[in-house]
């Protein structure tokens, strides 16, 4: 990420709508002003809040550096140089570092919980990266009903930290991801009832480009910065503090849902593919949420071990519901092997450690949605989605450099779009109608760093034939 000046530098919303945007200025002094600014910082804020490169006199002396730039879960993320890391402990240490990132006019990036899967999102080269590995407090205030969240705390840990307290946020599904998901709009088996996680704001600090902090909720002076960042991203500023409405959802004794994974064999592919279609088209339970996946590992031998898993949960515990509204996925044969019981959310929140193993590994990622209109077009799309996927896996070409490869299914029911909008909605802004959100991840062997012209032309015809025989709605973003 670097920065544009805006100007004039007067508080209005045109300043947070220029930030954080996307553009490397040619300066051939940047790497000067990037090393000075990093000096002046550490003078400005705690020695030990500035950490630079480990010297070759002195392995040691870089602190967290190395190990913050190495824990990014794509392993593309952990080639960028940053001139400096700035460790906040509070809001007011951002402040310091954006008034200078700004009056220098250099390149920075922001990191919370590391998990980004694209590029280039979470660390800079030349540039001052801001990593919240210190910011990790969670609490629960009863009289407001609401939970705040510094942004270095992760999914799993949230739900750790207030599950004697029966309640949890909207957050993710997988426990390692972070708060940055927030900012994304955010999916999670709490979703079809409560909207996405975005939907769930009550208050917000943000530490604007200059440094200036402002807090927004829905209806203040800045409403409108506070609606972009439901969905919005990184573009508006830094989210120092999240308050966030509090689900609640009992404790770990508390076995109010049932539910689990089936898995199954590539012949139920199909059978699971329309499964997915029906379920979306046909289910209007809130307290149901699935998460389907198909996933492919090609073992040291060069041969492929494919299988699909779809993650059906219902905030219920009668089996028979369950049963009922299942049914398109319990009737699938053959299959593999099946978990269901009854649940906690607790027991919900780490039942999905990452599909396959990609921490560290490079990562490709796509994602579009399918729509859920009725019609045979619909059901073949969402077949030939899932073929063209297949026919990508059994590309031996990829197999030097392929670990693993997902396409994951994640049905967004029309109640979950009616709570974003009854709460002023979001800019995801979906229309009113039930959909898919589909992603496509590809993973590299360990050690990988460069992606060959097979790999790429492989996933560039997969990109082409996955949006061409069915009705698409505004694409969330096609690829990275
Ligand atoms: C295995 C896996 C599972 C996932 N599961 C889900 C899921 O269930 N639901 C879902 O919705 N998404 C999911 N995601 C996507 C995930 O939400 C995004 O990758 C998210 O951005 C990760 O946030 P982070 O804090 O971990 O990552 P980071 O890489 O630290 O941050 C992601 C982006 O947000 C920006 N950012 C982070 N914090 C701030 C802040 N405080 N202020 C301003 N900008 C900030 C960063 O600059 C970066 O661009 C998953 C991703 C993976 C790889």
């Amino acid at each position: 990420m670097s920065k544009t000046r805006p100007a004039p530098m007067r508080l209005t919303a045109r300043i947070y709508t220029f930030v954080l945007i996307l553009v490397t200025l040619p300066l051939s002094s940047a790497s000067d002003n990037t090393t000075l600014a990093c000096n002046n910082l550490q003078t400005l804020l705690d020695p030990s809040v500035v950490q630079f490169p480990p010297t070759s006199n002195d392995p040691n002396s870089a602190g967290n550096y190395t190990s913050t730039i190495t824990s990014t879960w794509n392993l593309f993320n952990a080639e960028f140089t940053p001139t400096c890391i700035v460790f906040p402990r509070t809001s007011s240490d951002v402040q310091v570092a954006m008034k200078e990132i700004f009056d220098s006019d250099v390149n920075y990036a922001v990191k919370a919980g590391g998990h980004s899967a694209m590029k280039g999102w979470n660390n800079v080269d030349n540039g001052i990266l801001i990593a919240f590995d210190y910011m990790n407090h969670i609490s629960y205030d009863p009289i407001k009903d609401t939970i705040t969240m510094e942004p270095a705390i992760r999914w799993g840990e949230a739900v750790t930290a207030l599950e004697s307290q029966g309640v949890a946020p909207v957050g993710g599904r997988v426990d390692d991801v972070g708060t940055g998901l927030l900012l994304g709009g955010g999916l999670s088996f709490l979703s079809p009832a409560h909207g996405f996680s975005a939907d769930n704001f009550v208050e917000l600090d943000v530490v604007l480009v200059n440094g200036t902090m402002v807090t927004a909720t829905q209806t203040n002076e800045y409403a409108d910065l506070f609606k972009s960042l439901k969905g919005g991203g990184n573009r508006f500023g830094i989210v120092t503090r999240y308050e966030v409405r509090a689900v609640h959802v009992g404790t770990k004794e508390d076995k109010n849902w049932f539910g689990g994974s089936i898995m199954y064999p590539e012949a139920s592919f199909d059978a699971l593919a329309k499964a997915v279609l029906q379920y979306t088209q046909d289910n209007n339970d809130p307290n149901a949420a699935i998460l389907v996946y198909f996933g492919a590992l090609v073992l040291p031998d060069n041969t492929l071990f494919s299988f699909a898993m779809a993650n059906l949960f219902h905030n219920n515990p009668s089996e028979s519901l369950f049963n009922i509204t299942f049914s398109p996925f319990l009737s699938i044969q053959p299959i593999i092997s099946t978990t269901l019981g009854p649940l906690s959310y607790h027991d919900i929140a780490f039942s999905l450690t990452e599909p396959l193993p990609s921490n560290g590994h490079g990562q490709l990622f796509g994602a579009t949605v399918l729509s859920s209109s009725p019609g045979s077009e619909s059901e073949q799309a969402y077949i030939d989605t899932v073929h063209q996927w297949i026919n990508f896996t059994k590309n031996e070409a990829l197999y030097s450099e392929l670990n693993t490869t997902v396409l994951a299914f994640t049905p967004i029911p029309v109640s979950q779009i009616v709570v974003g909008r009854q709460r002023g909605g979001n800019v995801i802004d979906p229309p009113l109608e039930a959909y898919n959100a589909v992603q496509f991840q590809v993973t590299l062997k360990t050690g990988i760093k460069s992606v060959s012209r097979e790999m790429e032309e492989a996933r560039e015809v997969f990109f082409e034939k996955w949006g061409s025989s069915f009705t698409r709605i505004t694409p969330l973003s096609k690829r990275v």
